[in-house]
């Protein structure tokens, strides 16, 4: 990389001054758009990390055009595990009317997530 910049450097000698304030301008906006899909990346990454979860019950529909729930009259409680992720959406699971051997009602842990985010951001802007 070191060369290539060098090499870079030897050729902008030989630009005329409105051409390096064009190539200047270029660079930037490079640079803005290199910034941009980061950021994108780190939306994704933070949208598909659970950052909580729990057990909650819930009142449930079937489906079913004709029964009593359609009118209102709703099944259950049926216990739903609500997870909760990086961007502050939500998503319920179905898990039924007994909780899994061992869970309890409320907040559950979260195994612990790798951290590689802090890496990229340091590194110079260069590339
Ligand atoms: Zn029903």
């Amino acid at each position: 990389m070191r060369r290539e910049v060098e090499s870079l450097r030897k050729t902008a000698t030989y630009l005329a001054q409105q051409q390096l304030l064009e190539l200047r301008d270029m660079i930037d906006q490079v640079l803005e758009e290199k910034d941009e899909a980061i950021r994108d990346a780190e939306h994704a990454e933070k949208a598909k990390t659970i950052v909580a979860q729990r057990y909650v019950q819930e009142p449930m529909r079937c489906g079913k055009a004709n029964c009593k729930c359609a009118r209102g009259e709703l099944h259950g409680p049926y216990w739903v595990l609500v997870k909760t992720f990086g961007d502050g959406r939500t998503k319920k699971q179905y898990v039924g009317k007994q909780l899994p051997a061992g869970a309890r009602a409320g907040h559950v842990p979260i195994a612990s997530k790798k951290t590689s985010r802090s890496a990229r951001r340091s590194k110079p802007r260069a590339a």
